[in-house]
């Protein structure tokens, strides 16, 4: 772990969890402007004051790599509500129109718009880190008018666009054609930090416990912490895949080619295998 891992865990910790009884899916009522009933995840049971206590109880976690599974996680009510049901609601959205007990709930289709933009920031990250020019040039396009846009589609007829526009952005004035990387770099710096805005703030936290003062990052929600601990591996160059079977994963900085890390346990003894056999190879 790096120092500057050290730091930002230091600074940055905030607490989360589900609720002691989980979370179910229920149906809101039809909004204006809406064509179907919308599903919102909600936490069973109405005792807020005893999740907050839960809050408590589950402690501080670390969440260095948590925000992968999430860019991962499948956009079905099943998958989200597993992930719910382990770490909390992630903060978006907030009072569902429903039946008069003011229940707090996150919509469903926030969900998968909050899962396709972390994915779409973390295999952004990945494809610079690895040069993958052609998945940059699929995605990423040079308008005549200087404006770079950011356009992917995902499956189920999912997309996640962004743009940075001449003179609404501070970075657009490094905006250069064909310069893939540098291009995937500020969409990453717009994505990431549009996320953070507002979600985040810096301030002075009493800690009852201690009856002490801390200096900290205060984070709103766990979609807040998570991009958070993305936005730091963006900026370190830290996301990159397993070299045995292509999962994503968070590097370990300065390790030599041979020595990278690897997902599981299995991939590493394969990979050491390799390279055994590889100079076996060399060897004759
Ligand atoms: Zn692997």
């Amino acid at each position: 772990m790096t120092t500057r891992d050290t730091r930002l865990q230091a600074v940055a910790e905030f607490w989360f969890g589900p609720p002691p009884g989980g979370h179910r899916w229920v149906d809101a009522p039809r909004r204006e402007g809406e064509d179907a009933t919308s599903r919102w995840l909600v936490r069973r049971g109405r005792d807020t004051a005893g999740w907050m206590v839960n809050e408590l109880e589950l402690g501080q976690k670390e969440l260095s790599e948590l925000f992968l599974e999430f860019a991962q996680l499948e956009m079905t009510e099943e998958a989200i509500l597993g992930f719910a049901n382990c770490y909390g609601q992630i903060g978006v959205d907030a009072w569902i129109p429903e039946q008069g007990d003011g229940r707090a709930g996150e919509r469903l289709s926030a969900w998968c718009s909050e899962i396709m933009a972390m994915r779409a920031a973390v295999d952004l990250s990945r494809a610079i880190n690895e040069r993958e020019l052609s998945l940059l040039r699929s995605w990423i396009k040079f308008l005549p008018d200087g404006s770079l846009v950011f356009d992917r589609s995902h499956e189920g007829g999912w997309r996640s666009a962004w743009t940075i526009r001449r003179g609404h952005s501070p970075v657009a004035v490094f905006i250069d054609q064909k310069k893939w990387s540098r291009a995937g770099r500020l969409l990453l710096h717009e994505m990431a930090n549009k996320r953070l805005a507002g979600r985040t703030r810096a301030g002075i936290v009493y800690e009852p416990r201690k009856d002490k003062l801390g200096f900290r990052i205060v984070v709103e929600s766990l979609l807040a912490g998570m991009w958070m601990q993305l936005a730091n591996c963006i900026a370190l160059n830290r996301i990159g895949r397993c070299p045995v079977c292509g999962k994503l994963l968070v590097l370990t900085p300065g390790v030599s080619r041979s020595d990278r890390k690897t997902c599981s346990g299995a991939c590493r003894s394969k990979l050491s295998r390799d390279s055994r056999a590889k100079k076996g190879e060399g060897l004759d």
